[in-house]
C-alpha cells in the first residue's frame, strides 16, 4: 500500500494573497502552482500548514472532524509567521468545496480523506530575510489514506532527550516547515543509535512532546498531560481526547511532567503512556530510552485504556457514536 500521504486527488482548492487582498478562491489542478525560485518561502521558510480528516459514514454521507479547531489553529501559525492575514471563512469553504468535490473518493473506516491547507509566503525577494513576504498563497491539498496501522500497530520506543529541544521554544505553537526539519537530524541519530521510533523532547528535565504528536501518561483513573504553553504544538486530538476522558469519568490533569515522575509511574503496572494526532489519531508508547537502558511502559504493550480512547474518538469520527460536542461538520 502507498505511504501515508502520498497519493493525492487530482485537484485543490487555491488562493492567493496580491495586492493586499485575498483573490477568489478556485479549484485547480492539484500540480498547477509555479513560483519563483526567490520565493520567499524557499529561502526564508514563511510557511505553514494544517491536517485534518473527512470521515464517510455508513449512510455514506461525509464530514470533516473539528474543522473549526484546525483553520483557527491555521490562522494563528500565519499570523506568528508574519503571513498574509487569512480570511477564516474562505479557508473553511475552500476545504468545504475541494472536500465536496471530492466526496466520493473518501475512503471508508478505517480510511479517511486527510486535508492538507498549506500557507506560503510567494513574494520573489531574497533580501527580506528579516521582513515578512507580501504576497502569499494557500492551497488545500487532499490525500486519501488507509488504514494507518495496517500491517499491525505495536507500541513505540521513545527516546527520552533532556539537553535537545524539537525547536525554538518560540516557534513551538506554530505548525511549520521549519520545526519539523529541526527535529529531523536528531530523530534519525535516535533511530539509528537506540532504534527509537521517536524522540520525546523533554529540555531542562520537562517533558514537551515528540517531533509530531502529543505525549499523554495514563495512571489509572487519571490522564495526565502537559498544560497548553506557547512552547509546544496545541493537538486537536489531544483535546478531543481530554474531552472523551472527561466524558469517560477520568480525571484530567494539565500540568508539567518531569523524566524523573514518568520514569516513576513507568515502572507501576497499569501506567500507560500515548501519543496523539490526526494521522495516528492514538498510539501507546511501550518503551522509554533513557541514560541508554530501555524502561518499560506498564506491560510494555499496547495498553487497554489507549485502545478504549482511541475507540471512542473513531466511533465519533465514523458516525458510531454521537457527536455530542458538534465535533463534525457535514460536507456531503
Ligand atoms: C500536528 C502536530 C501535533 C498533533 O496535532 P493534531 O491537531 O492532533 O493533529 C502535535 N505535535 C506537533 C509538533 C504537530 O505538528
Amino acid at each position: 500500500m502507498a505511504a501515508f500521504g502520498s497519493v493525492f486527488m487530482p485537484e485543490m482548492a487555491l488562493a492567493s494573497f496580491e495586492n493586499n487582498q485575498w483573490t477568489d478562491a478556485s479549484i485547480v489542478s492539484a500540480d498547477s502552482i509555479s513560483l519563483h525560485p526567490g520565493a520567499h518561502v524557499l529561502h526564508y521558510s514563511s510557511t505553514c500548514f494544517e491536517g485534518l480528516k473527512a470521515f464517510r459514514h455508513e449512510d455514506g454521507s461525509v464530514h470533516v472532524f473539528r474543522m473549526d479547531q484546525n483553520v483557527k489553529r491555521f490562522a494563528q501559525s500565519s499570523k506568528l509567521l508574519a503571513l498574509p492575514e487569512l480570511d477564516n471563512e474562505q479557508v473553511t469553504q475552500m476545504i468545504k468545496d475541494i472536500v465536496a468535490k471530492y466526496a466520493q473518493d473518501v475512503p471508508l473506516p478505517p480510511g479517511s480523506m486527510y486535508i492538507r491547507p498549506t500557507h506560503i509566503g510567494t513574494e520573489a525577494a531574497v533580501g527580506k530575510a528579516a521582513a515578512p513576504s507580501l504576497t502569499s498563497m494557500v492551497y488545500v491539498l487532499l490525500s486519501p489514506v488507509g488504514d494507518y496501522f495496517a500491517g499491525g500497530s505495536k507500541a513505540l520506543r521513545l527516546l527520552l532527550d533532556e539537553t535537545g529541544q524539537r525547536c525554538a521554544p518560540h516557534m513551538g505553537m506554530i505548525k511549520s516547515g521549519g520545526n519539523y526539519a529541526s527535529a529531523l537530524a536528531p530523530t534519525l541519530e535516535a533511530k539509528q543509535q537506540y532504534q527509537a521510533d521517536q524522540i520525546l523532547f523533554c529540555p531542562n528535565g520537562y517533558i514537551t512532546e515528540t517531533g509530531a504528536a502529543n505525549f499523554l501518561l495514563v495512571d489509572g483513573n487519571e490522564i495526565i498531560t502537559k498544560a497548553l504553553d506557547s512552547t509546544f504544538l496545541h493537538g486537536v486530538t489531544r483535546s478531543s481526547i481530554l474531552t472523551i476522558a472527561e466524558d469517560l469519568g477520568m480525571t484530567v490533569s494539565e500540568r508539567e511532567i518531569s523524566v524523573e515522575e514518568l520514569l516513576e509511574r513507568a515502572a507501576k503496572p497499569g501506567t500507560e503512556a500515548m501519543l496523539s494526532g490526526t494521522a495516528a489519531v492514538l498510539t501507546s508508547v511501550g518503551t522509554f530510552i533513557h541514560n541508554g537502558e530501555d524502561i518499560k511502559v506498564g506491560s510494555g504493550e499496547e495498553g487497554p485504556i489507549a485502545n478504549k480512547l482511541r475507540q471512542a474518538l473513531n466511533d465519533i469520527q465514523w458516525g458510531k457514536a454521537p457527536d455530542t460536542h458538534n465535533w463534525l461538520t457535514k460536507i456531503a
